[in-house]
């Protein structure tokens, strides 16, 4: 996808450190954390909003739900982490590809 931030972090156009790599998805480090860990999990997939749902798509959102929970030693989530979807120009999302937020590293404040 031209012009998408992210397709361009996942094809190596944009440097950023991954921490974890698979053939469906990256883990990269929010680059304006909004707390002491701030990941971003991208699948290598461009496609913007659960709205956009089809089987295919639905396996990778699944293989990144099953592979988050394996990777919390990596990177320094042992202790709990939020998770977060923004949806949309509501939901406060500023990058058109869909990606999963993984906050944490220290006791985070309310919802
Ligand atoms: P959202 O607002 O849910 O669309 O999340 C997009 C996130 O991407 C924001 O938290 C940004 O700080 C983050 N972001 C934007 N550009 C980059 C980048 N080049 N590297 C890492 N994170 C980025
Ligand atoms: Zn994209």
């Amino acid at each position: 996808m031209e012009n998408c931030i992210f397709c361009k972090i996942v094809a190596g156009e944009i440097p950023s450190p991954r921490w974890y790599e698979d053939d469906k998805m990256i883990v990269i480090r929010d680059i304006e954390p909004k707390a002491k860990l701030h990941y971003l999990c991208i699948p290598k997939q461009h496609f913007a909003l659960l709205s956009e749902m089809d089987e295919a798509r639905a396996e990778i959102v699944k293989h990144l739900f099953q592979t988050i929970p394996t990777l919390e030693k990596t990177l320094g989530l042992e202790g709990g982490y939020r998770v977060i979807i923004n949806q949309g120009e509501d939901g406060g999302q500023t990058v058109p590809h869909l990606h999963i937020h993984l906050l944490g590293g220290e006791k985070l404040g309310e919802f």
